[in-house]
């Protein structure tokens, strides 16, 4: 195969264009706009079996959207940081040249370390304008290994996994300047600004190709067939998938093609189901977040030892799943992972965000419309918390004994680094606490204005990038007052509340029980939590005398008066408080009552006060109005 050279302006090149069944496209004939200007990148590739590689070539077009001049742009080049069997992955960069004639080269640098290359302009890119140049690459995706990226199995069993398989743009930020985070065994090092994408494909003619974009053209060419994808809308990257062996079923949902890419090894688990899953869950969240825009929508099998892996119009999902219990429980975790894979569309790639720094943001997002797809289709927000393999707590469980049990802290707000650092679990915050504390924010401002916040977020940062700081905005524009009470100490706290009886005793003179309750762990966090907690008390014969729903705010004291006298008090957790317990069960603290024959202390002074002054304050208060009143007239 010779080289490969797609341009996306209609000049001249150097190269070799004996391929002339590949001089495509001489522009970005792009029909969706919102507006907004991004980068263009045209991705041609030709794929060897034989080698589990691609020679490909970007041409880019490299819009700077940053308030800042630029020398030189870094890439991420991630393949040699993935897992393998038998042999690493890599990209090789053969060479970076202008697209105009003289088609100068560029110089560019390659970091290992970190798997990035920068290339270096030979003019200052300012802010607003474009640079065009020219990546010539070889790829080889890792062999064996279950990584991202990877070639696995044996016909027609036998897939090509090409993700993040080509130099990808790094952004720059406010915060980090150019973010150009290596690959990371933890969570998802992905974070891209979103951009046109054409994706060029010429492949083996007895392979089956799933793609990124809506097929524009497919070439027969004998031995090999080329094909073209266009997302048509922005995209924050591309991938594609190749087998011999995949079986396709499609249908169209709302104006999307969605398609599901399956093994026939795996026929049994995915026929029609899968399908039937991603059609549902592109419904909903349609419906309840905003409209997905591409004309496509991909769901295909890999092999990967993680649930699925999330790619913009396209989404991975492991073979696993066919080896997980019986056949109910397959489908369990097939309409889990495919919904879950399907959500990220909407948080991850259509509103996009850092995610080694806000990691937590679109997966917990993601994880929380999961359980909302459980609770509107299956009737219960915690369906797909219960896995019947391998058994697992639901959030609550896990989230209120977490602490119990690790001893370590657990801050939402964390970058992927601050987990590692400090011994945090970030699976635990991403996918179980996370999820669980919007959907405390949902039950604290109500479903209407939970799901209108997600509407407006979608609406607001939709091909762009969103913070946590966004989310906690809107959701106080939609609630009409401050959460900086819920926001703060729910995500940047490391420790649940830890709730305490300090005092528990009944006067019996006054028929009245003190009651003070403290957080033992509001010295180990940054912010104080208010939550409503049910208050229950109970007499020597059982009953209950007394049960009400109570704020706690930091110390918090109760003088409740009982006709009866009470044996126990218990703060009842049900399923809604977040609060540590040292085991999932029971649910609830509990404190036997005192006895004491004095008076409270202090409390008699407040009454007698309030005996004394209040006939006074009323009387003074009488006197001035009488006064204003007659001053008026
Ligand atoms: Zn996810």
């Amino acid at each position: 195969m010779g080289a490969l050279i797609i341009i996306f302006e209609s000049g001249q090149s150097s190269f070799d264009q004996s391929h002339d069944f590949l001089k495509i496209p001489n522009q970005f004939p792009k029909i969706a706009t919102n507006g907004e200007e991004y980068s263009y990148y045209n991705l041609s590739i030709i794929f060897d079996d034989s080698t589990s590689s691609v020679q490909g070539n970007l041409t880019v077009n490299f819009f700077n959207n940053d308030p800042k001049n630029f020398s030189k742009i870094p890439f991420h080049i991630f393949l040699s940081g993935m897992a393998y069997e038998y042999r690493m992955g890599y990209i090789d960069i053969l060479s970076v040249t202008k697209l105009e004639a003289p088609y100068t080269s560029l110089i560019y640098d390659e970091y290992s370390n970190n798997q990035t290359m920068w290339v270096h302009l030979d003019t200052k890119l300012e802010p607003s304008q474009n640079v065009s140049f020219m990546i010539l690459f070889n790829s080889t995706i890792p062999d064996g290994g279950l990584d991202r990226a990877n070639s696995h199995g044996s016909d027609p069993n036998r897939i090509y996994k090409f993700a993040s398989f080509y130099p990808l743009p790094c952004v720059y930020d406010e915060f980090d300047g150019w973010n150009t985070d290596p690959y990371l065994s933890i969570g998802d090092p992905f974070y891209y600004d979103i951009a046109y994408y054409n994706l060029f494909i010429e492949a083996p003619s007895d392979y089956i190709i799933a793609a990124t974009g809506k097929l524009i053209k497919k070439v027969n060419k004998g031995a090999n067939i080329f094909y073209h994808f266009d997302p048509i809308y922005p995209v924050r990257e591309v991938t594609f998938s190749a087998s011999k062996g995949f079986i396709i079923e499609s249908t169209l949902v709302n104006g999307v093609n969605v398609s599901t890419y399956y093994l026939p090894k795996s026929q049994f688990v995915w026929q029609i189901t899968a399908l039937n899953y991603g059609e549902q869950a592109l419904t909903l969240f349609n419906e309840t977040f905003g409209e997905y825009p591409y004309p496509t929508f991909n769901i295909v099998e890999e092999y990967t030892p993680f649930g699925g892996m999330e790619y913009p119009c396209q989404v991975y999902i492991t073979e696993e799943v066919d080896d997980w219990g019986s056949y109910s429980d397959q489908q369990f975790y097939l309409e889990n992972t495919i919904v879950h894979e399907t959500g990220h569309q909407w948080w991850y790639n259509l509103v996009g965000n850092d995610e080694v720094d806000w990691g937590f943001l679109d997966e917990g997002l993601t994880c929380w419309s999961t359980d909302y797809y459980g609770e509107i289709i299956h009737g219960d927000w915690e369906y797909f918390q219960y896995p019947p393999y391998p058994l697992r707590p639901p959030y609550i469980d896990e989230v209120r004994t977490h602490h119990a049990n690790k001893g370590n802290p657990s801050k939402i707000n964390s970058s992927v680094y601050e987990c590692i650092d400090r011994g945090m679990n970030y699976y635990y915050i991403a996918y179980r606490k996370t999820p669980l504390i919007l959907e405390k924010l949902r039950n604290t401002i109500g479903n209407s204005n939970f799901i209108a916040g997600l509407k407006q977020l979608f609406e607001e940062k939709k091909y762009k990038i969103a913070l946590l700081s966004d989310l906690h905005l809107i959701m106080e524009s939609v609630y009409g007052s401050s959460l900086d009470w819920f926001f703060l100490p729910w995500f940047d706290n490391d420790f649940l509340p830890k709730y305490n009886f300090l005092e528990c005793n009944y006067y019996v003179s006054q028929s009245i029980l003190k009651l003070t309750i403290n957080d033992l762990n509001e010295p180990l966090n940054a912010y104080n939590y208010s939550q409503q907690v049910q208050l229950q008390i109970s007499d020597s014969g059982g009953s209950i005398i007394y049960n009400e729903w109570v704020w706690i705010n930091r110390t918090t004291t109760f003088n409740i008066s009982l006709t009866s006298k009470p044996l126990k008090v218990r703060l009842e957790y049900g399923n809604e408080v977040i609060a540590q317990l040292p085991s999932a069960s029971p649910t609830y603290i509990e404190a036997m009552v005192g006895e004491i024959n004095g008076l409270i202390p202090g409390y008699n002074i407040n009454i007698m006060l309030i005996f004394c002054l209040l006939p006074l304050i009323y009387l003074i208060s009488k006197t001035l109005l009488g006064y204003k009143k007659k001053s008026k007239i």
